[in-house]
C-alpha cells in the first residue's frame, strides 16, 4: 500500500519557494503525473517524496505513515533511471539484473525478481540477446524492465523520456501506460510536455512556480480549466483567449471577432476562451450565420488541418478535420456553441455559466 499524501508542504530555497503551501494524495495503484513549466517545482516535489529535500513546513505520508524524518532508504520510494538507454555491452538479462547487484541483493532474489518482472513485460525470450540484436520496441521494454525490477512502493520518474526522439518518445509512453496498468504499482511521473501528461495520466497536478493549481483526470482538466493558466497550458494548438464585452445578444469577443449567443454568459466575464476544434469555419459564400474572419495561412497536417483567422482586431486558430478547401486569403464565416465556450473573470480564474 503506497498513496502518498502532502498536506501544506512548503520548500523554500533561500527566497525562492520551490513548492509552495502543496496538498495532494496520490493513490495507490495510480498513474499520476506533475506537469509544468521548466522550474516550476517538478523535481522539487520528487526529491521531498524520496527524503533528498525535507520539506519546510507541512507534512509528507507514504502509506499512511509520517516519513518527514524518515531516511530515504526506509521510505522505499525509488527514482528511475533519468535515462533508459541500455548499456550495450551487456545482455538484455544483465541490463535487467544491474539494479539489483548494484544493490548486493542476494542471488536467489535477483533470478526470481529478475524472472518475475520479465513475464510481465514479456521478455523472457530475448533476455539471451544484446541490445544491438534486439527491435527498439524491445529495447525500451528491457529498458523498463530494468528500471521497475526493484520492488518499492512507487516508482518515481523525472521526465524519463525527453531524451528520447519523438516516435520513440511515443512509443515508449504507451509501453509505460500498458506496463504500469499491468504491475499495479503507484507511478509518479514528472514532464513537461502536455500531450505526454495527457496520455499517460490516471490523473496530474498542474504546477506554476511551486503552486499546484488544479489536481485532476487530463478530461476533466481539459474540458474544464480552472483558469487561463491552465487552459493555456493544455492542448495544441492552444485555446485561444479573447477579451470579451457582455451584449444584450450574449457576449461580443474581442471587437468584433465572433459572437456568441449565450444569454446566460455570466456578467463578469472579462475573457472568453475557444478551444480551436470548437471553432466552426464556413465558406462565407454559403451564408447562414457566423462572423465575417479572414483566412491568415493554412497549415495542413494529413488528418487535420490549423487555420488561422483574422477576425476583427484578433488572431484566432481553428481546427478542422481532414484537408478542407479553405485558401489563405479566403473570407469565412466563424461560429462557435455557446455551450462549447469557456468564460473567465477578472483574475484568469473560470466561471460557472
Ligand atoms: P522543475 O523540476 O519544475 O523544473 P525545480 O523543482 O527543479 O523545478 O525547481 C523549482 C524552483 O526551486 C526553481 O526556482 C529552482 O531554481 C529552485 N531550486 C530547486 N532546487 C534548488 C536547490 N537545490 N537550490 C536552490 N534552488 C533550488
Ligand atoms: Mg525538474
Amino acid at each position: 500500500m503506497a498513496d502518498i499524501v502532502f498536506r501544506n508542504v512548503t520548500k523554500r530555497y533561500g527566497g525562492t519557494l520551490a513548492v509552495d503551501d502543496a496538498s495532494f494524495t496520490v493513490n495507490d495503484n495510480e498513474f499520476f503525473c506533475f506537469f509544468g513549466p521548466p522550474l516550476s517545482g517538478k523535481s522539487t516535489i520528487l526529491r521531498l517524496m524520496l527524503g533528498l529535500a525535507t520539506p519546510d513546513t507541512g507534512e509528507i505520508l507514504i502509506g499512511g505513515r509520517p516519513v518527514n524524518t524518515v531516511s530515504p532508504a526506509e521510505r522505499n520510494v525509488a527514482m528511475v533511471f533519468q535515462n533508459l538507454a541500455l548499456f550495450p555491452h551487456m545482455s538484455a538479462r544483465d541490463n535487467v539484473r544491474f539494479p539489483l547487484v548494484e544493490r548486493r541483493v542476494a542471488e536467489a532474489d535477483i533470478e526470481k525478481r529478475v524472472a518475475d518482472v520479465a513475464a510481465k513485460l514479456h521478455i523472457g525470450h530475448i533476455l539471451h540477446k544484446p541490445p544491438a540484436q534486439l527491435s527498439g520496441g524491445e529495447r525500451q521494454r528491457v529498458a523498463i524492465a530494468r528500471a521497475l525490477v526493484r520492488d518499492p512502493n512507487a516508482y518515481l520518474m523525472d521526465d524519463p523520456i525527453s531524451a528520447l526522439d519523438a516516435r520513440l518518445r511515443e512509443e515508449t509512453r504507451v509501453e509505460l501506460k500498458r506496463i504500469q496498468r499491468e504491475l499495479g504499482k503507484t507511478l509518479i511521473y514528472v514532464t513537461h510536455d502536455q500531450e505526454e501528461a495527457m496520455s499517460v495520466a490516471d490523473r496530474m497536478a498542474i504546477l506554476e512556480n511551486g503552486k499546484i493549481r488544479q489536481i485532476g483526470a487530463p478530461a476533466e482538466i481539459y474540458d474544464r480549466p480552472a483558469s487561463t493558466y491552465v487552459a493555456r497550458l493544455l492542448g495544441s494548438p492552444m485555446m485561444n483567449i479573447l477579451k470579451s464585452v457582455r451584449g444584450a445578444e450574449g457576449v461580443e469577443a474581442a471587437e468584433g471577432t465572433i459572437r456568441i449567443a449565450d444569454k446566460a454568459a455570466p456578467a463578469d466575464a472579462v475573457e472568453i476562451g475557444l478551444r480551436p476544434e470548437d471553432i466552426k469555419v464556413k465558406a462565407w459564400s454559403e451564408g447562414g450565420a457566423g462572423r465575417p474572419a479572414r483566412v491568415f495561412e493554412v497549415e495542413p497536417l494529413g488528418g487535420y488541418t490549423v487555420v488561422t483567422l483574422a477576425a476583427g482586431q484578433a488572431r484566432l486558430r481553428a481546427l478542422l478535420r481532414g484537408q478542407p478547401d479553405i485558401r489563405p486569403d479566403a473570407m469565412v464565416a466563424i461560429s462557435c456553441e455557446p455551450g462549447r465556450v469557456h468564460y473567465f473573470g477578472q483574475s484568469g480564474g473560470a466561471l460557472a455559466r
